[in-house]
């Protein structure tokens, strides 16, 4: 019984490529180039898809080689609560996609809206990190989803540091 291509299934002059998978004559361009020219790839890629390049390539260490400039165009959005708080949401524009997202309020100092305002924190910027990760490429590591949490922390065992104190279990027992 003859090999299916792993890509596509096809059975059409599948070869086995590099002793690892089988690929058939039509996948087999792709394939090549990816072993081949994978710095033209990662420059392509990102013109042609509106997708990050898929994580099982960004593991092979393609480095992060977008260019951002200093400063991108941002719009602000005016929004309520149900409490009728107003929050400004400022979402940074790179190539016309999300890529950052910060929030502020009228009432950063009012100390009952500090567990919001740090949760809301906390959101905007593990938001930006997934944002910066789709759009961008960079790489999300647990480093930086704790770092994050414990810049959104205003105040001890608010949310964010809650949330961070039991990662912190895991790293400290060294399971990641
Ligand atoms: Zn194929």
């Amino acid at each position: 019984m003859s090999k299916k291509c792993r890509f596509c299934e096809s059975l059409d002059d599948v070869k086995r490529v590099k002793k690892r998978f089988y690929v058939c004559s039509a996948c087999r361009p792709a394939v090549y180039a990816v072993i081949n020219s994978p710095d033209v790839i990662e420059q392509v890629w990102p013109l042609l898809q509106d997708r990050a390049i898929l994580p099982q390539v960004r593991r092979i260490k393609i480095p992060w080689r977008v260019e951002m400039p200093e400063e991108l165009a941002a719009k602000r959005h005016r929004t309520q609560d149900r409490e009728q708080n107003t929050w400004y949401l400022i979402v940074s524009e790179h190539e016309k996609q999300p890529v950052e997202l910060f929030m502020s309020t009228a009432g950063e100092n009012d100390y009952r809206l500090q567990s919001h305002i740090a949760n809301l924190t906390a959101l905007t910027r593990l938001i930006s990190l997934m944002l910066r990760h789709i759009f961008l490429g960079e790489k999300i590591t647990i480093e930086k989803v704790q770092n994050q949490l414990q810049k959104s922390s205003r105040q001890s065992l608010d949310l964010p540091d809650m949330v961070l104190s039991v990662l912190n279990k895991y790293s400290s027992s060294g399971k990641f």
